[in-house]
């Protein structure tokens, strides 16, 4: 067997897990949108965005994440308004110190596409790719991938298959020559197996009992950092 395309889940995998107050991150935009009502705003979008979620996870990914204009047209937000615009800069700016990407990603991948082995990300997201491709290029890995997904542009969220079929599709690799590193037993190592994909499973993350099932799930292979999937990988092409 032969290891051709690697595929990164991005939060908790790419980049480690942080325990975040949701909440507090929603009042980082409501205070600039709506200082008068913040609190009220904060918790209309944190109740749709934890709606969403576990809409996704009952789903089995069927019904994809969805885009944060869903969240703002429930919540009565003008997203045309230069407040919108205003409040949501500093809604993402106060994930910042959430984002950083794992100081081993730069080797690891540098290291599997110099073997010749592409690269990706397969990202569960309500975010816009834009801000996604910012944070990459902020820590000068967006180069060091060959294609990304993210689901706030896609019907449908990991665990489903398309999502997965997707990004090989775009890579042009087989199911039986990916393997898919994520935190998450159902979203992550489920979806990829259930395409044929080996999944690499980084078990560290604090994942919500409301977003989790790891029923009958086995990885292919368990790591404690993101440095030990080169050697999981050329095993696995040395078998
Ligand atoms: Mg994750």
């Amino acid at each position: 067997m032969t290891i051709k395309a690697v595929v990164f889940d991005w939060g908790g995998t790419l980049t480690p897990w942080h325990n975040v107050d949701l909440f507090e991150l929603w009042l980082g935009y409501s205070n600039v949108y709506d200082p008068e009502n913040a609190k009220e705003l904060a918790e209309v979008l944190n109740h749709g965005e934890q709606a969403r979620w576990s809409r996704q996870f009952e789903t089995n990914g069927e019904v994809g994440t969805g885009v944060l204009d869903e969240l703002f047209h429930e919540a009565g937000v003008d997203t045309s308004s230069p407040l919108h615009s205003k409040a949501l800069e500093n809604y993402l700016s106060g994930w910042d110190p959430h984002t950083y990407t794992d100081p081993d990603a730069i080797e690891l991948l540098e290291g599997l596409r110099g073997r010749g082995i592409k690269t990706a990300v397969l990202s569960n997201t309500m975010w816009p790719r834009r801000h996604h491709e910012a944070v990459l290029e902020r820590d000068g890995v967006l180069h060091l991938f060959d294609y990304l997904l993210f689901t706030s542009e896609t019907p449908a969220g990991k665990p489903h298959k398309s999502v997965f079929a997707d990004v090989l599709y775009n890579l042009d690799i087989e199911p039986k020559n990916a393997a898919f590193v994520g935190d998450r037993l159902f979203d992550d190592i489920h979806g990829a197996q259930s395409i044929g994909m080996k999944g690499i499973w980084i078990p560290h993350s604090n994942i919500p009992a409301s977003q989790s099932s790891d029923l009958g799930i086995t990885p292919d292979a368990t790591v404690q950092k993101l440095s030990e999937v080169m050697n999981v990988v050329l095993d696995w092409s040395n078998q």
